[in-house]
């Protein structure tokens, strides 16, 4: 056994895991059904006018707006009714003095006309030749002017935006059906461990289900990336080795397990067989033997993750470490958690220097202590979300005004 030299604290953790982040660079077209909270990877201009054509933006008549001017409900202006206009069917006829169309809502807006009467300010004569206007209508009224919304060459996308249903919307509306984005990053995830066998099956003595596979998996697929998982490994280096080995092609490798003293630092052998390893131990808890190293030097590297098996541990630096590493490579903009400021409901004693993140339960407006330990998922399961106990602090008293980071 080794015991850890040392470990670095959250911050400088932080700060290797940003300067080793390459955000990744392959692209792929998507059809614009798929296309949601993806990444654009290049600027997409407008190849036409968004209106194409000018258009009533109101159910009524297309008018000339000079006829109109002396119109009111007492004294309504008289105009000849030329044609009805319905969409997709433009009219064929010009609006001059003295006219008008009947146009739908969406219909291109006639020739000559420069204005539209919405109906509930008009009335039709009994034989449906010509149309009372009862209040005078301004020039542009109520028209949807061509290239309002989006002229040919402006830029509708910019490369990097995060395709919202808006932005998604706006790629339809100039007539694409596909966008290019930047490439998911595929994960590869894996458990290390003799002792973990996959949920399903019945236990032998001394074996427990996989959790962690699961959990980081849900991890990358909510932030972005692509969660590719790997038959767990057998305790040795020579089967991490090989592991490594079949993760080779992802753009980012998490293992978890095996990277704590007690194991031998199988972790860290196989790391050193294949690649550099950039930090190893952090002052935080839980979460200390988390490890973070670049595989395949040579040609390319590709970062890994050495995260602690137990469950409780693994999820939490998923979050705190996994997530923002992962969005970063993806593209994706920080994640933002929401938090909220509560009472302490019960008096917590931190272990001194390390950084914890403590989780908690909410009850009417009241944090409550929900950490077991490190190995017990419920810690989080049963969570609402945690605190953070810096590592100069010990105690946090009852009563004590705690920010919560909600899950
Ligand atoms: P390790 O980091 O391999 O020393 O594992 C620490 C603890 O976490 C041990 O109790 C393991 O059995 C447990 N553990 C490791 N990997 C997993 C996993 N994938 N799912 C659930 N528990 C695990
Ligand atoms: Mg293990």
């Amino acid at each position: 056994m080794r015991p850890f030299t040392s470990t670095i604290s959250l911050e400088e953790a932080k700060k290797r895991l940003e300067s080793a982040n390459r955000p990744i660079a392959r692209t792929e077209r998507v059809r614009l059904e798929d296309a949601t909270g993806r990444v654009a990877a290049a600027d997409v201009t407008s190849p036409i006018d968004v209106p194409p054509f000018s258009r009533s933006a109101m159910d009524g008549y297309a008018v000339l707006s000079g006829d109109t001017v002396s119109s009111t409900r007492s004294a309504p202006v008289r105009l000849r009714l030329l044609d009805r206009i319905y969409t997709g069917q433009p009219s064929s006829l010009t609006i001059e003095r003295g006219t008008c169309a009947e146009i739908a809502t969406g219909a291109p807006l006639p020739k000559g006309a420069d204005a539209v009467v919405m109906v509930e300010e008009t009335a039709q004569s009994e034989n449906g030749t010509e149309v009372d206007v009862f209040a005078a209508a301004a020039a542009g009224q109520h028209v949807g002017r061509q290239a309002a919304d989006i002229a040919a060459g402006d830029r509708v996308i910019a490369a990097g935006d995060v395709l919202s249903p808006a932005r998604i919307g706006a790629i339809a509306a100039i007539g694409r059906g596909d966008v290019d984005v930047f490439a998911k990053p595929r994960v590869a995830i894996l458990s290390t461990g003799n002792e973990v066998v996959e949920p399903g099956g019945t236990l032998k003595p001394g074996q427990i289900y996989d959790v962690n596979r699961f959990t980081l998996g849900a991890v990358v697929a909510a932030h972005g990336g692509i969660a590719e998982p790997h038959r767990a490994a057998q305790d040795t280096v020579a089967a991490l080795v090989d592991s490594l080995d079949a993760c080779a092609d992802a753009d980012l490798i998490v293992f978890s397990g095996g990277s704590s003293v007690s194991e031998r630092d199988l972790v860290v052998d196989a790391v050193a067989a294949r690649g550099q390893m950039i930090f190893h131990g952090i002052a935080v808890r839980p979460g200390k033997p988390t490890a973070f190293a670049s595989i395949g030097v040579r040609n390319s590297s590709t970062p890994f993750f050495g995260m602690p098996g137990n469950p409780t541990s693994c999820l939490s630096n998923a979050y705190i470490l996994l997530v923002p590493f992962l969005r970063a490579l993806a593209r994706l903009p920080p994640h933002t958690p929401r938090t909220i400021r509560v009472p302490l409901g019960r008096r917590i004693a931190s272990a001194v220097n390390r950084h914890q993140f403590y989780t908690v339960r909410l009850r009417d407006g009241v944090a409550f202590p929900a950490f077991k330990g490190s190995g017990d998922i419920t810690s989080l399961s049963q969570a609402d979300g945690y605190i953070e106990i810096p590592a100069d602090q010990s105690v946090v008293e009852e009563g004590t005004a705690v920010n919560v980071t909600l899950f």
